[in-house]
């Protein structure tokens, strides 16, 4: 199934990612599984658009294997999946300053509170609508990015409590090294978040709480609570150190659209960094970095093609990039798997965040492009 794009001349895939809902449904059984060990339910992230993902197949999926809330950055975004059809509960957490608050009381779309200018402005949506509207508090325990400082949090709560028009259903934070477990700020910010409920007790206020990422899913049960909110996770990408049963969905491919051999010490591609030290046979690929392959990959990363991993040679263009292959030849139209699962040696998005210095989060949020095709596959529910 094509997804947004327009209709295409092809069908070999040109630049295309392939989205394994099956895979989404075993990572969300696995994490959801962890989490009801402890008591709590899940919460899937499905923001920026499910990771690059596509959030409407993602969050269905993940409702599938057992979560019950979703997650998302904004108002739009939570907006955009109640309109696809979700009832389910859903919390949405940044905005801009001037947002409406209106149509998320009127579509029951829980929202974060992190001041009192905040907490007025939904309770006069909630008046005008004529219905309480649902807020989770949010304390910030160390992260420094959004969230309530300590030393407002008593007024806060107090005036949340006061709030007749907001249903306070959720008091949560996030952590700033949970990828990195025993890291000491991880206590510490649980005991501040510790604290931050205690203060919410003594104001006569119980709502869930929650604190985990995905990394704290995994690796912290004592810091589930009642729910947790896995993002990275579900997509099969695993943060933590430890091996865990993880399958990554997304898998970015392309087709060898030309053959050709040249000789030892010719070039290939821009600036010529690139020399063939024998006579060998190259195979183009349409893909370039408007597709999603970063430029500083060039001379840094290998595709698997015919069962292989083969280098690209020289740079990576806008929109083609070359591969090596020796003596072999490949065919036209014979598939390339620039990342995947890492199944058979085929090279992962994690390995393309390691050698450029960022995370897998980048590379897969990144693979959002008008141009690159997204297609679902998927397995019957109990084969998986
Ligand atoms: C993105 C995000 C998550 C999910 O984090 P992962 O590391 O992807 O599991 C959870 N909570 C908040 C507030 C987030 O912004």
């Amino acid at each position: 199934m094509l997804w947004g794009g327009p209709v295409s001349v092809t069908s070999l895939p040109r630049a295309e990612v392939v989205v394994d809902l099956a895979a989404v449904r075993h990572n969300v059984r696995l994490l959801s599984s962890r989490a009801a060990a402890s008591g709590a339910e899940t919460m899937a992230v499905v923001k920026a658009d499910g990771y690059g993902h596509g959030a409407v197949r993602v969050a269905r999926a993940a409702l599938e294997a057992g979560a019950t809330w979703l997650g998302v950055a904004s108002l739009d975004e939570a907006l955009a999946l109640r309109r696809a059809g979700f009832t389910t509960r859903m919390l949405s957490w940044l905005d801009t300053p001037d947002v409406d608050y209106v149509p998320a009381v009127r579509h029951d779309i829980d929202v974060s509170v992190s001041s009192t200018r905040e907490l007025a402005r939904i309770a006069s949506a909630a008046a005008e609508v004529g219905r309480r509207a649902r807020i989770h508090l949010k304390i910030d325990t160390g992260l420094s990015r959004n969230g309530c400082p300590a030393e407002l949090w008593p007024e806060l709560v107090k005036a949340a409590a006061a709030e007749g028009n907001v249903e306070v259903v959720g008091m949560w934070s996030h952590l700033a090294c949970a990828d990195e477990p025993g890291h000491p700020s991880i206590d510490a910010q649980a005991k501040r978040f510790a604290t931050a409920y205690d203060v919410m007790r003594d104001a006569g206020l119980s709502p869930l709480r929650h604190l985990a990422n995905s990394a704290a899913t995994l690796t912290r049960p004592d810091l589930h609570f009642e729910l947790v909110r896995p993002g990275i996770a579900i997509y099969g990408l695993n943060p933590v150190p430890q091996r865990e049963d993880l399958r990554p969905a997304m898998t970015f491919r392309s087709s060898v659209v030309l053959t050709k051999r040249i000789s030892a010490g010719e070039s290939v591609s821009y600036g010529r960094t690139w020399t063939a030290s024998r006579d060998t046979t190259l195979a183009l690929v349409p893909v370039g970095y408007a597709d999603g392959v970063p430029r500083t990959l060039s001379g840094r990363m290998s595709v698997w093609l015919d069962g292989v991993r083969r280098p690209v040679a020289g740079r990576v263009c806008m929109d083609q990039l070359v591969v090596d292959c020796g003596d072999d030849e490949p065919e036209l139209g014979a598939e390339v798997v620039l990342f995947g699962t890492g199944e058979n040696g085929m090279p992962t998005a994690t390995e393309w965040a390691e050698t450029i210095g960022t995370i897998d989060y980048e590379i897969v949020t990144g693979m959002y492009r008008p141009r690159v095709r997204r297609r679902y596959v998927d397995a019957p529910r109990d084969s998986v």
